[in-house]
């Protein structure tokens, strides 16, 4: 289904949902729509995550489904002469192989389209396609595995600091690890010692990290964000609530800005009332003294009005999709003008 990204891609472009191809009908996903053989059999499941009313994406998950199916099935003609047994890949060698590789999606002012950041997002390139992290992150289940993904993204990103330092000197990266794999030790020299190897500046570098479980840190784990944080690197709570408890909540932890979650990003399109709670929360992300990104701004009237609301940064497919470093370049290159 090598063909498959494309439709993933377009499904990706063309709906506010998360789009995946997994093997089995995996348990807790809205929807699955099952991709058949030409015999018929399932060979594997286009699966939907959204939080909302997934039914009306359904004419669109069935009929994608089936055109996965056919790809599907050219695609198994054209690999049968090279029919050597495969084993079910491991993450670590999917990892240590490179397979496991970041995309980039652009943080823009949202104001002038600027670029001012790159968030790296893991992707997993299979011979089915390019999967996103609802996919695999999961199987990430141990500290060791998420800190070697977190240097894998790490990595990536500083190359692409790197690869446009001359013409984008401000440009910082951001990088996703959650506060449940935060080590007891080693993360912030391990930041560190990445850091001096691209000869970047550690304001360049912030750290996204998922609210979830965030009370449960122990005092090590804390130790070592605050190190982060010594060090200059920025402490951006991703996933926010509306509540933005978790900023207070971590004492000692020196969180930089928070990120707006999509779902509440989405509300701006609907009536004055839905835009009160984002109002409160950015008053209150100001009135802590913290930054504010919006994630998903897929509309130009979401843009207007986060920009009304006195939230200037923000990402989502209004701008750009998460794309691969080779991409890149055209994207930074010149203010970004809006889709739609
Ligand atoms: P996140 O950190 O909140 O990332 C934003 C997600 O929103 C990304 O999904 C991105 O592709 C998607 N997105 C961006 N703009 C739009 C938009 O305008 N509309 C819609 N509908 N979606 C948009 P993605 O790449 O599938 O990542 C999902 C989550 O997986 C991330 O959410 C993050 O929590 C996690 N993740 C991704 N990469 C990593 C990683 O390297 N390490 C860890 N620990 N988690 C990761
Ligand atoms: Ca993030
Ligand atoms: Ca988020």
């Amino acid at each position: 289904m090598r063909a498959g990204k494309h439709v993933l891609q377009y499904l990706h472009d063309e709906t506010d949902a998360a789009w995946a191809i997994t093997p089995v009908n995996p348990a807790g996903v809205a929807s699955a729509f099952p991709v058949v053989d030409r015999a018929g059999a399932a060979i594997g499941y286009l699966t939907l995550v959204v939080e909302g009313d997934a039914r009306r994406f359904e004419p669109l998950g069935a009929a994608a489904a089936v055109a996965l199916g056919h790809l599907a099935s050219v695609d198994a003609r054209a690999a049968r002469a090279a029919d050597a047994p495969r084993r079910a890949p491991s993450l670590e060698d999917e990892l240590s192989h490179g397979r496991i590789l970041a995309y980039f999606q652009p943080i823009v002012e949202l104001r002038t389209g600027h670029v001012v950041a790159i968030e790296a997002l893991a992707r997993w390139q299979t011979a089915d396609g390019v999967l996103g992290p609802e996919a695999f992150l999961a199987s990430f289940d141990h500290g060791e595995l998420m800190l070697a993904l977190f240097d894998r993204m790490l990595e990536s990103a500083l190359d692409v600091l790197a690869d446009h330092k001359h013409r984008m000197p401000e440009l910082s990266a951001a990088v996703n690890f959650e506060f449940a794999h935060v080590p007891e030790r080693g993360l912030a020299d391990l930041v560190r010692s990445r850091l001096a190897e691209h000869g970047a500046d550690p304001e360049s570098l912030s750290l996204e990290l998922s609210e979830r479980l965030a009370y449960d840190l122990s005092t090590a784990a804390v130790a070592e964000l605050r190190a982060l944080g010594d060090l200059g690197v920025k402490l951006l709570l991703d996933d926010v609530s509306s509540s933005l408890d978790a900023v207070t909540r971590l004492p000692g932890v020196p969180i930089a800005g928070a990120k707006l979650d999509r779902r509440h990003v989405k509300q701006l399109t609907g009536a004055e009332r839905d835009v009160v709670v984002v109002r409160e929360m950015i008053a209150r992300a100001a009135a802590l003294g913290i930054e504010v990104i919006a994630e998903g701004v897929e509309t130009q009237t979401q843009c207007d009005r986060l920009v009304r609301l006195g939230c200037h940064f923000g990402q989502g497919y209004l701008f750009a999709v998460p794309q691969p470093a080779s991409s890149l370049a055209a994207v930074l290159d010149a203010p970004l003008a809006a889709t739609w």
